[in-house]
């Protein structure tokens, strides 16, 4: 049995004060049951500069935090960049790589991604690999072979089994911030495919579906066979609706 894991990527959003406030309200409603007893893992990526805080405010609470960005390099003359290391200090036991807007914005390609996840693991972070397709490539029916080459690319750097340590997130782009969601089906469909080409190493590799996830859709994706929980954007930032897509998790 696979333990799902939902991830809140609070992307660059909030302060100082909605920070603290927004996991104050989340270890609240999280607090009212003994932490063996989850049935589901709760991971909140804040913004690096509130890390800290953030680890702070969920102590003792069962609520793991994360980084949505780190350097493939571990310590040296590269201004503005964060080690692995340094987030692992900070209190993070999770971080993103290969998250679209990282991509897409920021020019990361296969191959830096996979140095990426390399280093967090060399760190002792466990990553969320993000991977999907945009909807030109969906259209032209490439889906499953930009997701599994996405994928391929990690495997050739790290291996099999250090993918299949790891969470694989699938987030079609034309989904994110959108409010478009991939149907039930379509999502299962890539999670299918992802499933097999791990093989047999990757049957307890928790998948994740990520696209403009909220509480109203949650339920049907997270019951698919190979979902095993998601990683949520927009949905995130807002306390209750988090909380309630964590709940649609168990
Ligand atoms: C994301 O940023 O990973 C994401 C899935 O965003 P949203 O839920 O807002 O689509």
């Amino acid at each position: 049995m696979i333990k799902p894991l939902v991830a809140g990527n609070w992307k660059m959003h909030g302060n100082t004060e909605t920070a603290s406030h927004l996991a104050a309200q989340l270890v609240a409603q999280w607090s009212d049951r003994p932490v063996a007893e989850r049935s589901v893992e709760m991971v909140l990526f804040p913004p690096s500069v509130h890390l800290s805080l953030v680890k702070g405010a969920v102590a003792g609470s069962g609520i793991a935090v994360g980084a949505q960005n780190l350097s493939q390099h571990g310590s040296g003359a590269y201004t503005g960049e964060i080690s692995g290391d340094m987030l692992v200090d900070q209190g993070c036991d999770y971080v993103l790589v290969g998250h679209s807007e990282r991509r897409d914005l920021f020019g990361e390609s296969s191959a830096t991604v996979a140095e990426k996840f390399k280093a967090a693991q060399s760190s002792g972070l466990i990553p969320i690999l993000c991977v999907g397709e945009t909807l030109r490539q969906r259209q032209q029916e490439q889906t499953v072979a930009v997701v599994t080459a996405q994928i391929k690319a990690v495997i050739d750097c790290v291996g099999m089994h250090n993918v299949c340590r790891a969470v694989v997130a699938y987030e079609p782009v034309w989904a994110i911030g959108t409010g478009e969601t991939a149907s039930p089906e379509q999502a299962q469909q890539v999670h299918r495919a992802i499933r097999n080409q791990l093989g047999e190493v990757g049957l307890s590799t928790r998948l994740l579906y990520g696209g403009s996830v909220k509480a109203s859709n949650a339920a049907e994706l997270f019951g698919q066979p190979d979902i095993n929980g998601g990683l949520v954007g927009g949905a995130s930032l807002e306390a209750i609706e988090f909380f309630n897509i964590v709940k649609r998790a168990e």
